[in-house]
């Protein structure tokens, strides 16, 4: 899964909650630590944005890209739409599990890659 493709997935994603050309997805991995992805806040000529980066390790799994992508969507729609971030809290959690194949996905990614570094 190319660049382009992330980007599409992320349009396709985020379209009913918010407005996806706010979400940005950056070039760089991320590629330090146990993250498999973040979400960075930001505002430009006062409107609200969202940049989100995933870890290499990620990168190459079209599936796990698809739940990490979406975990992190989850993060930039309440800063987009209201200015507030809500961390992983309950209202986190029934926005990620509004697409329950996604938010499967995204616990896969966790879980995959926790059981990995046990092992290293
Ligand atoms: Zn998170």
């Amino acid at each position: 899964m190319n660049y382009m493709d992330m980007t599409m997935t992320i349009q396709e994603l985020a379209q009913p909650y918010t407005d996806p050309d706010a979400i940005k997805l950056s070039h760089y991995f991320l590629d330090n630590g146990k993250l498999l992805g973040v979400c960075e806040f930001y505002t430009e000529d006062g409107l609200r944005y969202a940049t989100i980066r995933i870890a290499g390790k990620v990168a190459r799994t079209e599936v796990l890209i698809k739940g990490v992508l979406w975990h992190e969507i989850c993060h930039a729609i309440p800063w987009i739409e209201s200015g507030h971030t809500d961390g992983h809290s309950s209202a986190f959690q029934r926005r990620l599990w509004s697409r329950p194949r996604y938010a499967l996905l995204s616990l896969f990614a966790e879980f995959w890659f926790g059981l990995l570094d046990a092992f290293n």
